[in-house]
């Protein structure tokens, strides 16, 4: 459930829930005419922000408090209000494509749908040996 703020034809200005971001307006409940949503209070005023974005929420269970009720809660409203955030800035949603990788060599550097496997494991490597040996090839000749 995401709340927003509407306004229809008439003017009258009412909140409501829809099930999620993408759920059609409801038609107001005062004169029964179309309605449009208005900017979320979230953004009104307050200082901006950009939220959390999807690679540092947690993706598993141990992530949650191993499904403690409160974190849940938490973390789906900061994944609401980002959602929120990337309709209106869709240049913040970053790289949305599923992770087929993210272990061993490809930790901190998923492989995503779509990625040349090869290339990507290729680049993995180098990025990991360049971690390993920080100071080879930086021009600091001795
Ligand atoms: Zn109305």
């Amino acid at each position: 459930m995401v709340l927003h703020d509407f306004t229809c034809e008439q003017g009258h200005r009412f909140e409501a829930g829809v099930p999620s971001m993408t759920s059609p307006d409801p038609a107001c409940p005062a004169c029964g005419s179309a309605t449009r949503r208005r900017p979320s209070r979230l953004n009104v005023g307050g200082r901006a922000s950009t939220g959390v974005p999807r690679e540092r929420m947690p993706r598993s269970w141990e992530g949650v408090g191993r499904g403690d009720r409160e974190a849940v809660a938490h973390w789906r409203k900061v994944a609401e209000k980002r959602e929120a955030l990337e309709e209106r800035h869709p240049e913040l949603a970053g790289d949305r494509r599923p992770v087929l990788a993210h272990e061993g060599v490809f930790a901190g550097r998923p492989l995503r749908a779509g990625d040349d496997v090869g290339a990507a494991l290729t680049a993995a490597r180098a990025a990991r040996a360049a971690e390993q040996a920080p100071s080879a090839g930086s021009g600091a000749a001795s």
